[in-house]
């Protein structure tokens, strides 16, 4: 028995994994990693696969850089782990510094938490807190875009709208306003982003204009809609947003989570509209893919409507056990550091464009409808009818036939339902890319090539995570 075999079955008798029907395990293989390197990941049969989705979308600089692992190392000698309250360390003040320093001006104070979905949640009730303390507490409702992800926690499920994750928990989650999204996939024919995403404005600013009174934040992932299928929109959106929420006083919350750190060819994605949100929430690649951490970054007029003597009660009473770990700090701290000694936004524009170049001509197949590009994230979606656009039925599970496909070919591509998608982590080579290219371009011709037969229930369910 193969010993990728064996610590397949181990697993697969103890563990529940993330976003997986299990049963699917019954043919799927799972695949157990025993040592990653830069782009590769390795197996214990020694099969390697380049990891074109960043693991899930944190990895910058590569699996085991030496450079943070260093950091890490040294770190561990020192100091693993202390408490928040009432203490502090070295690289929790450090990386604050560097945070304030590097995001948008007017963003100046950072709190921690242990992942993307409580990042959310802390710039949720931050926000909302604000206008108790602020004598107006009947804004209390947030705005959030359609095809929008923020996470897996019930409030970030709230302010989320894939259908897929959410439906199923509808009785518990808060009662948001749904804007329709900036969505440039849906752009009439012959429409340029720009335009497109000026025009859906409107829908926002009727509802700004309607429920102002009662509303606290809106929240948007900027530039890019992750899990809903790397769907994309133009930056005029985020501006005409910016100047929107000043008029009605109403907060704007960035989940930078996914684009931050340089995905999106800048180190933010606010910063090709020229704004500052009054709420900057970073996870993912904040620690180089190394450890959870997110970092909620905030305003000082934001920070001032909590600071008062104990007895008023209007501190911010949040906590999580392990906020600012050392380690993850440490971790961070390298990462930004090779951001800084490598020029690494300015190197990343040639593999930008070699990541276009190399899949250009996937435009014209006959089953892809688009391909689409913001920096470094590309999207191919698969349709089963290119003129009219229709999708193909989430049932059929055209993304997986690529997924598996890829794997033989050594590539981790795992496309969200019918949308592939390269996300690689920024040390990849140009020949590396031109590699992705063919493998993604296999794995469309094989899962777009025959009918499949599957019965096909009424529902409309985008795959995210899943490869389906
Ligand atoms: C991944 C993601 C989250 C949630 O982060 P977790 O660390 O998985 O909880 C929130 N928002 C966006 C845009 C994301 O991509």
């Amino acid at each position: 028995m193969s010993l990728n075999h064996s610590w397949m079955q181990r697993d697969l008798a103890v563990l529940w994994h993330p976003c997986t029907q299990m049963k699917d395990h019954e043919q799927l293989p799972l695949i157990p990693i025993r040592r990653g390197e830069g782009v590769w990941l390795e197996d214990f049969d020694g099969k390697r696969y380049l990891d074109a989705v960043s693991s899930w979308w944190v990895n910058v600089f590569g699996h085991a850089n030496p450079r943070i692992n260093q950091r890490v190392k040294d770190q561990l000698d020192q100091l693993e782990h202390v408490m928040l309250a009432g203490f502090s360390h070295q690289p929790v003040v450090e990386l604050s510094e560097r945070l304030v320093a590097l995001t948008p001006p007017g963003l100046e104070r950072v709190f921690y938490t242990d992942n993307g979905s409580t990042g959310i949640e802390v710039a949720l009730k931050m926000s909302f807190h604000y206008w108790r303390n602020s004598g107006r507490p009947e804004k209390q409702r947030f705005v959030t875009l359609t095809n929008s992800y923020h996470g897996e926690t019930v409030a970030a499920m709230s302010v989320g709208d894939v259908a897929l994750f959410t439906d199923t928990y509808k009785p518990l989650l808060l009662d948001t306003l749904k804007v329709p999204s900036p969505d440039c996939y849906l752009r009439p024919e012959g429409m340029g982003w720009e335009e497109h995403s000026r025009n859906m404005f409107a829908h926002m600013e009727r509802t700004l204009a309607e429920h102002h009174r009662e509303i606290a934040a809106v929240i948007v992932e900027p530039l890019i809609q992750g899990a809903g299928g790397m769907r994309m929109y133009h930056p005029v959106y985020l501006e005409l947003l910016r100047e929107a929420c000043d008029r009605y006083d109403v907060h704007l919350i960035h989940d930078e989570i996914a684009v931050g750190f340089g995905r999106t060819g800048t180190m933010f994605a606010c910063e090709q509209a020229g704004i500052t949100p009054d709420f900057l929430c970073l996870s993912k690649a904040l620690t180089g893919g190394y450890l959870p951490m997110a970092a909620v970054l905030t305003t000082d007029r934001l920070y001032q409507a909590f600071y008062d003597d104990y007895s008023t009660l209007r501190a911010f009473l949040h906590s999580h056990t392990y906020t600012g770990n050392p380690l993850a700090c440490a971790a961070a701290l390298a990462t930004l550091d090779i951001f800084a000694e490598d020029n690494v936004i300015e190197a990343n524009r040639a593999l930008a464009a070699r990541m276009a170049s190399a899949t250009a001509h996937l435009a014209e197949h006959p089953q892809v409808a688009e391909v689409r590009q913001t920096g470094m994230a590309l999207a191919i979606e698969m349709v089963q009818d290119k003129a009219s656009r229709t999708p193909y039925p989430w049932q059929e599970r055209r993304g997986l036939k690529v997924y598996q496909h890829a794997l033989e070919r050594g590539a981790l591509l795992r496309p969200l339902g019918s949308v592939v998608y390269f996300l690689p982590p920024y040390c990849i080579t140009e020949e590396q890319i031109d590699f992705l290219a063919e493998v993604a371009s296999e794995g469309i011709d094989i899962a777009t090539r025959e009918a499949v037969s599957v019965a096909v229930p009424a529902g409309r369910y985008p795959g995210f995570r899943d490869p389906g």
